[in-house]
């Protein structure tokens, strides 16, 4: 049976900055992947990930993918106008709108590059650490028994659109807009297509409408400033619902164990922080384990607490934002935003201790 320091399960971009950095420590690394079927959601990358993506080494192919600059974000939050925020005064330069795919299998191949083995789940393998970079469906933790912290019950409900013939889209931004119900988000994508997006609460009347395409339509020919980016497109396919509320492990790390990305953590779309908060932290779960594991006790507690108190500032600062939005004081959605972060916070039931895979301890 093949034997490795860190097995580490998911491929996204937690898992595969956490292989390429335990790989570039002298760390035998398994990385295994497996696709959801689903499309990957998150295409914003903020200036801030282009100090990350150097760090890991991975700016030179992430710079041949193909994927637009973003220039700033506009948003109609608080009033009905656009406002906008400019990159190009940022020290970190423009962000970006990715081919989400096209960035995943980038950071595989760099990861391979690196030495790092890639399987599928399931094979036999030892290894004296396992790393959960599952996604929001927190695998590794949720077989150990560790519950979630789930704050609200916001929702996604993606479209994509492609560009009609001999169209042409020069947008270079990112447009939010609130509405009396949640908010829309629309973005470029490589490849003529974009991306709408409207965020409600899972149980409203909205959200049952969105679930249709006739429904998601009229709600999205409300919007002032989104309905208008779509003028030269055409629909592909039907709208996606997704979970896309704030959500943590209770229990970050175990004796042999510990998550990093949107297993440890999940951010709110608004935020803009969810690939670039899983970048970083894989990349700091690799340093923890590599000390851990060269005997330093300290290693794991520090990388918890650190990702704690992150999730602490992060939930503060997220609550401000909605609550600078004050147009619908009567609106579900506006009303339970304003609310404190342990208002939301709901634990999710229970898990099976008894699948919990081997190397769950503690
Ligand atoms: C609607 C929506 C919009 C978003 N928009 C943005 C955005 O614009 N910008 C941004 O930065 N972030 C955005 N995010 C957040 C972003 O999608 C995540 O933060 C990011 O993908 C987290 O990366 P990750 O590697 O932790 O997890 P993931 O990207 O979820 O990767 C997890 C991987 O694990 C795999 N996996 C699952 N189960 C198993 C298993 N049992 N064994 C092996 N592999 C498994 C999955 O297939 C996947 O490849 C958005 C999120 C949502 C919901």
């Amino acid at each position: 049976m093949p034997a490795f320091d860190v097995a580490i399960a998911g491929a996204g971009p937690a898992g595969t900055a956490c292989a390429i950095q335990l790989a570039r420590l002298g760390r035998s690394v398994l990385l295994l992947h497996q696709a959801t079927g689903r499309p990957q959601p998150g295409e914003a990358l903020p200036p801030a990930a282009n100090r990350l993506l150097r760090e890991l080494g991975v700016m030179e192919p992430f710079l041949a993918g193909g994927h637009l600059p973003c220039f700033g974000n506009q948003s109609a939050w608080g009033d009905d106008h656009l406002r906008s925020t400019d990159f190009l005064s940022a020290p970190d330069g423009h962000g970006w709108h990715i081919d989400r795919s096209r960035f995943d299998d980038m950071l595989r191949r760099e990861a391979a590059a690196a030495g790092v083995a890639l399987d599928r789940p399931g094979v036999p393998y030892q290894a004296r650490w396992l790393v959960d970079c599952t996604g929001r469906a927190a695998v590794v933790a949720r077989a150990c028994g560790v519950r979630r912290r789930v704050y609200g019950t916001l929702t996604a409900f993606l479209a994509l659109f492609e560009l009609r013939h001999a169209a042409a889209d020069p947008d270079c931004l990112t447009t939010i807009e609130a509405v009396e119900t949640g908010w829309w988000y629309t973005a470029r994508l490589p490849g003529g297509r974009r991306l709408s997006v409207y965020y409600t609460d899972a149980h409203s009347r909205t959200a049952t409408l969105a679930r249709d395409v006739s429904g998601y339509e009229i709600l999205l020919a409300r919007t002032r400033h989104v309905a208008p980016h779509l003028r030269a497109y055409r629909r592909i396919g039907v709208p996606i619902a997704m979970p896309a509320h704030s959500s943590g492990l209770e229990q970050l790390a175990g004796a042999d164990w510990l998550a990093a990305g949107d297993a440890a953590i999940a951010h709110d779309p608004l935020s803009s922080l969810g690939i670039s908060a899983a970048i970083l932290s894989g990349m700091r779960a690799a340093k923890a384990v590599h000390r851990s594991l060269e005997g330093d006790q300290d290693a794991i507690p520090g990388y918890a607490s650190w990702m704690r108190a992150g999730f602490q500032q992060y939930l503060h600062q997220c609550v401000a934002h909605y609550a600078a939005e004050r147009r619908w004081p009567h609106s579900p959605f506006w009303r339970t935003r304003a609310l404190t972060p342990e208002f939301h916070s709901q634990r999710e039931p229970d898990t099976d201790p008894s699948a919990a895979p081997a190397g769950c301890a503690g």
